[in-house]
């Protein structure tokens, strides 16, 4: 396994690969790697030649008074993690050979006014454009995302085809700690008590699904006040920023849920003591 730094570096290695007919993937990551980005390394590896996963904590996405100088970093950890998946290549690009002088953006818009947008202005733009940048330095035929973030799945699908990228995105299930908590990095700020309050998240995701499948309730609204009651019944500490039913392409609010057919999304952002965590769960109605 290699670790590169420089972006002309890594499209050389992609271009020799591609021209001796082998699948390059990217699994693209914030480092601090757990069983979730594992699980893409290996589906990456079952189906591509060559993977490369890259290990960048992007600070355009993070909002002026968010986490970026918090959030955790290991390299030496990652790198070990990466060495025994046999991961073939670790991107580790620096700041400034990312963003020397940058004055480009990509902005998907509508998707990314909703949900996480609402409360994290610019994040998207941040998430577009350093995938996309990524996506041209490492040159892979497929990238593996989680389900886990279902908003930036959305906003990056729509850009790969707006943009006639010439990649393809497959999209892994999330990976749970055993009381369904969705593993994340950002895990790493919780207690043990808050990591076992945090489990009512999935459990208020599941209940969601039950009830929309029972199909007794025409408004989402309905579901979602049920939904706000039962979390201050069981845990009045957790704030729930949101919690939308839509569908899965546009993420749009269903209207008519009685009668709506297709993948439905639910999802949550919660705030646990200082952490905000996010979850969603996807199925067909
Ligand atoms: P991050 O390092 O948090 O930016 O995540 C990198 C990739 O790993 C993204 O595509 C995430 O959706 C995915 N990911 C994060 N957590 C999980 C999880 N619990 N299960 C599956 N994939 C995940």
């Amino acid at each position: 396994m290699k670790v590169i730094k420089e972006i002309s570096a890594i499209q050389d290695i992609s271009d020799y690969y591609r021209c001796t007919g082998k699948k390059v993937a990217l699994v693209p990551t914030m480092g601090f790697l757990h069983e979730g980005h594992i699980s893409l390394i290996q589906k990456s590896r079952e189906d591509n030649e060559v993977t490369v996963v890259s290990i960048f904590v992007n600070p355009t996405q993070f909002g002026v008074n968010e986490d970026f100088n918090k959030y955790p970093r290991d390299f030496k950890r990652d790198y070990d993690i990466c060495e025994k998946e046999r991961v073939d290549y670790i991107f580790n690009p620096e700041t400034m050979e990312m963003y020397d002088n940058s004055l480009t953006n990509i902005t998907v818009s509508e998707i990314t006014d909703r949900l996480e947008g609402k409360f994290r202005q610019g994040h998207f733009t941040g998430v577009a454009t350093v995938v996309m940048k990524l996506i041209n330095a490492v040159k892979p035929h497929s990238i593996y995302l989680g389900q886990k973030d279902a908003q930036q799945n959305a906003v990056l699908k729509k850009m790969v085809k707006d943009l006639n990228a010439d990649v393809k995105i497959n999209i892994c299930e999330t990976k749970r700690e055993e009381n369904g908590l969705a593993m994340s990095s950002r895990n790493s700020y919780l207690t043990p008590e808050q990591k076992a309050d945090a489990s009512i998240l999935y459990y208020l995701l599941n209940e969601g699904k039950k009830l929309v499948l029972e199909n007794q309730r025409k408004e989402v609204n309905d579901i979602i006040s049920e939904i706000g009651i039962t979390l201050k019944q069981k845990q009045p500490g957790i704030e729930l920023q949101y919690y939308e039913i839509t569908d899965n392409e546009n993420l749009d609010s269903i209207t008519d849920l009685k009668n709506f057919k297709g993948e439905v999304l639910i999802s949550l952002a919660a705030k646990i003591g200082n952490t905000r965590l996010i979850d969603n769960i996807v199925f067909t109605k």
